[in-house]
Order: C-alpha cells, then sequence, then structure tokens
C-alpha cells in the first residue's frame, strides 16, 4: 500500500517536473523569436530618426523598416537571442534527461 502510494508521488512529481521544462523551454524559445523579430523591426520605445530617410526608427532597430537601411547594431540583441536559445535546448536537455530517469524509476517498479 505504502509503494503504491510512493510509485505514484514518484509519477507525479517526474511528470510535473518534465511538464515545467519543457514549458520553460517554449517559453524560451518564445523569447528567442520575439527577440529576432525585435533585432529586425526594433523595439517600440526609444525611437530615433532614420540617418537615410528621417522616418522615426527604433533605437535597437538593425534595419530601416522604411527604407532598409543597415544601422549595424546586431551586436546586442543578437546576443540576447543566442542566450535564450542556448537556454531553451539546456531546459529541452534537461527535460529529456528527466524523461530517461522517469523510464529509469519505471522499470525499477
Ligand atoms: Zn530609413
Amino acid at each position: 500500500m505504502e509503494e503504491k502510494i510512493a510509485f505514484i508521488i514518484g509519477i507525479i512529481m517526474f511528470s510535473s517536473f518534465i511538464l515545467l521544462f519543457f514549458g520553460l523551454a517554449a517559453g524560451l524559445f518564445l523569447a528567442t523569436f520575439r527577440n529576432i523579430r525585435a533585432a529586425i523591426r526594433g523595439k517600440l520605445s526609444s525611437m530615433e530618426p532614420c540617418r537615410s530617410c528621417g522616418n522615426s526608427v527604433s533605437k535597437t532597430a538593425v534595419i530601416c523598416p522604411y527604407c532598409g537601411d543597415n544601422f549595424g547594431q546586431i551586436n546586442v540583441v543578437a546576443n540576447s537571442i543566442i542566450g535564450s536559445f542556448i537556454s531553451g535546448v539546456v531546459s529541452v536537455a534537461g527535460g529529456l534527461l528527466l524523461i530517461l530517469g522517469f523510464m529509469e524509476f519505471l522499470r525499477d517498479w
């Protein structure tokens, strides 16, 4: 009886941690896509006139959305793209390790 309860608790713990890791990974990949979009379009805050066409363009924009002029400011945003992408990959790896541990746990019973 007590063993069965421990088994059920184990399954619940593993499932919730696996879901947590994959949820985190999904959020991080979503953040990666948002960062990529922000890198191309620029965030709406802190606008600056484009040096080529004079339209208001975000300071973080890499390319002017009006004339396509390249500002060459990709480094800061690219770092956060890579950072969120790597964190996402690490979370997926953690989730997969948990699944392996879960299978081990199920085999022991
Ligand atoms: Zn422009």
